[in-house]
């Protein structure tokens, strides 16, 4: 059994929430780099390059990369034998980003209450998802996610017999609708199977594996790279103004499901799709 204390939980995701922030994830960085390279229509590269020098500034001069630094969104797996120590482990988890937010002059983007509005004025409560998993660590990931690309995201509750074709249609179709909105280019995070629910986890978790990585199963993989290149035929672009790089990556999480069912949910992640985390 390791004992963890709560400070260093605080310190941990204070530090996380405010390098999440301020640099850009270097798989991101390469991967727009890239596109600059790949991208066929001139407005398009003059874009991504200030997408790139707009990352090196913020890590140069320690500031956010974008003004909206999201929602706070967390990915807990904590092994079974890890004890925490000195108070309950989302109450650590919302301190450090309360503190995380403040000394990293980080903007606060939460409402107590969707109707009524007021802010909380220190970004809490973060969206936290626990995963108990084997041995004595704790690892904590970061991935603070932007309204505009969470608002261009959707669930389509397909039918089996819509098949392979109808998830393609539906992807590209969320793509198509989110045009300029989602912040282009977007890493396309898609949870496949499960049910309702377990669908948005996974498509929120697919936007946190690393760029070039691929799903496990070859059939999925597959079905990423034909996306992939689905949606940059699509002729959208970096920020919707035209062009070939509208998509970097698509990331497919599946999971099992109902006979009757085949859930998908497709999040967008903008351009900064950023995320750190840590294991104790
Ligand atoms: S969607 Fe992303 S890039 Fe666009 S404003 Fe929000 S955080 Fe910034």
């Amino acid at each position: 059994m390791k004992t963890i204390q709560i400070e260093t939980i605080i310190s941990s995701v204070k530090e996380l929430c405010i390098r999440a922030n301020y640099d850009l994830p270097e798989d991101v960085y390469v991967k727009l780099k890239e596109g600059i390279v790949k991208e066929e229509s001139p407005v398009g590269q003059d874009i991504l390059r200030d997408i790139c020098y707009n990352a090196d500034i913020a890590k140069e001069e320690q500031v956010p990369i974008c003004q909206d630094t999201g929602t706070t969104v967390v990915f807990v797996k904590l092994g079974q034998e890890v004890h925490i120590e000195g108070g309950l482990l989302s109450e650590a988890i919302n301190e450090g980003v309360r503190q995380g937010y403040k000394e990293g002059y980080l903007r606060k983007s939460i409402v107590e209450n969707p109707l009524y509005r007021v802010n909380t004025k220190d970004n809490t409560p973060a969206v936290i998802h626990y995963e108990i998993v084997a041995g004595d660590k704790l690892e904590i990931l970061i991935a603070p996610k932007g309204g505009g690309s969470e608002n261009m995201s959707r669930v389509y509750m397909l039918t089996p017999s819509q098949g392979i074709e109808g998830v393609k249609r539906a992807v590209l179709e969320a793509v198509r609708l989110a045009g300029p909105n989602a912040c282009l280019p977007v890493v396309v995070g898609i949870g496949l199977g499960g049910n309702f629910e377990k669908s948005t986890y996974l498509a929120k978790k697919a936007l946190t594996r690393d760029i070039g990585s691929v799903n496990p199963d070859e059939r999925m993989a597959r079905l990423e790279g034909e996306l992939l290149e689905a949606i940059n035929k699509l002729g959208i672009g970096p920020q919707g103004l035209g062009g070939s790089v509208t998509a970097l990556a698509v990331h497919i999480e599946d999971y099992p499901c109902h006979i009757a069912s085949m859930p998908l949910a497709i999040n967008m992640g903008c351009h900064v799709n950023r995320h750190k985390s840590i294991t104790l």
